[in-house]
């Protein structure tokens, strides 16, 4: 399993309420899938702070904390761990203070020049204690705002410096000063809170009869809808957004670049099916990678099935374009715990078993296009591949969502060496005979740009090809 990057909230209502801890926390929940080893909340409030973070599910670090904190203004951060180790000290969101100074971070990428940064930032006296890049991008912002005294302009000069993926919610007083790197790596949207919600916690229902106004920004807009809020727009590739006290207060595009660089892995596999992102709906696209699959494959096959839960778009576009029946062979155990996180060989082995059990019926003597989102070491498809042999499989042909993984991810994503790339070392008969699989057919990067719908000079794609735009 690849790891994910991050998933990060900031939300701005109009009037101080106790609904701001829980909005933070459903939306946290909705965005659990970019990040599993940490979770954390800050909200101001008149009385100061309040800042909670923990390592685990949201549902463990918060289990006994949602106790009632009034505020209008808050951020979130759900984590894993691409730059800096997994360990309490690099959970966000961080606090960063200098003297009369204090901000809250919470940041989704990675930037590829924060070593460097960070030994400036400590010549200049600043104390940086974790190994994240995150701290450092706060501690830049300070250093920024001594030079100009004007959060627009400190931002402007921040992203001058930052070389890499950010897209940023910073919590300053009853402000939320979001940003999205120039190149628009990974996504950031703006929604609206205009409705009534209403959430029940163990003591009390509250507030049930009153609107709560103001607006949210969020990594995917799955945590938009999660609030029933209207989801705006996506900042922009370069944009600074401020909220305060519920309202916007600052649109402004500060780096406009001739091309942007959204990362392809986001919509292949990162992000929620129900997301839109930057106009997209990662739906549709998934859709899509499945039937231009297809038509190029045209595969003698009795059924198409996905891996569950991964391939399922995929697949379903590839039986809608084939005319295959779309059947399941798989059927995953929703309920295995993080006990096996980290597991060894053995339980390893074992842990799959636990997940995944075939349906012997539907599989025996069937020749089945298996629809999967992407390999990455090629060890998981090989076991499923393993597992519907043993079930009786006749021809088993895997048909892949993301084109072949060649190249590290320096911008937020955990294959950082070729080792760990099955395809930076064999072609795709050796992958197909590693895997055990009758074929292999591949996404090809022309079926991954037409599904987004974005140009070519305007997507990262470097994993695919080696080219970085860094
Ligand atoms: S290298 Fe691949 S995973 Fe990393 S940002 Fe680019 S497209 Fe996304």
């Amino acid at each position: 399993m690849i790891k994910e990057d991050c998933g990060i909230v900031g939300i701005s209502l109009q009037k101080d309420s106790l609904l701001i801890f829980d909005y933070l926390y459903y939306t946290l929940h909705t965005l659990q899938h970019r990040g599993q080893e940490s979770a954390g909340i800050a909200i101001n409030n008149e009385e100061g702070t309040f800042i909670h973070k923990g390592m685990g599910l949201v549902s463990e670090v918060f289990n006994k904390k949602r106790e009632s904190i009034k505020g209008n203004t808050g951020i979130g951060h759900v984590r894993y761990s691409t730059s800096g180790e997994s360990s309490l000290e690099n959970s966000q969101p961080f606090l960063i203070e200098d003297k009369d100074r204090l901000f809250i971070i919470a940041h989704n990428g990675n930037i590829v020049n924060h070593k460097i940064i960070k030994k400036d930032l400590e010549s200049k006296g600043y104390t940086i204690s974790s190994s994240s890049d995150s701290e450092v991008i706060g501690y830049l912002f300070i250093e920024k705002l001594k030079e100009t005294d004007d959060i627009t302009d400190a931002v402007a000069r921040l992203m001058e410096d930052l070389k890499g993926s950010y897209s940023v919610v910073i919590l300053y007083k009853n402000k939320i000063i979001a940003f999205r790197d120039p190149l628009g790596m990974r996504p950031l949207c703006i929604g609206e809170l205009d409705k009534q919600t209403v959430f029940h916690n163990n003591s009390s229902v509250y507030e049930s009869n009153n609107t709560i106004k103001g607006f949210i920004i969020a990594s995917e807009s799955v945590a938009i809808d999660t609030l029933d809020g209207r989801l705006i727009r996506d900042i922009k590739p370069g944009e600074v957004v401020i909220l305060e006290d519920g309202v916007i207060t600052e649109e402004k595009h500060l780096v406009k670049l001739e091309h942007t660089a959204h990362c392809m892995f986001e919509y292949v596999y990162f992000a929620r099916p129900d997301s839109v992102i930057d106009g997209r709906s990662v739906y549709d696209v998934r859709m899509a990678i499945g039937e231009l699959i297809a038509q190029r494959a045209n595969i003698d096959a009795d059924f198409v099935s996905p891996t569950p839960d991964s391939g399922v778009t995929f697949a379903i576009g590839y039986a809608i374009s084939s005319g295959l029946p779309y059947i399941e062979s798989l059927i995953k155990n929703r309920y295995v715990g993080r006990t096996f996180i980290n597991p060894n060989q053995e339980d390893r082995e074992l842990m799959v078993k636990i997940k995944l059990n075939p349906i012997h019926n539907n599989v025996e003597g069937k020749k089945i296009v298996l629809v999967d989102d992407s390999v990455v070491r090629g060890t998981t498809s090989k076991r499923i591949v393993n597992i519907l042999r043993k079930a009786g499989a006749k021809e088993i042909h895997l048909c892949i969502g993301c084109p072949p993984l060649i190249s590290p991810c320096y911008f937020g994503v955990d294959f950082t060496t070729n080792d760990e790339l099955i395809a930076s070392k064999k072609n795709i008969s050796e992958i197909s005979e590693m895997i055990g699989a009758d074929s292999i057919t591949y996404a090809t990067i022309d079926d991954i740009v037409t599904a987004i719908g974005i140009e070519k000079d305007n997507l990262c794609l470097s994993c695919l090809t080696g080219i970085y735009h860094i």
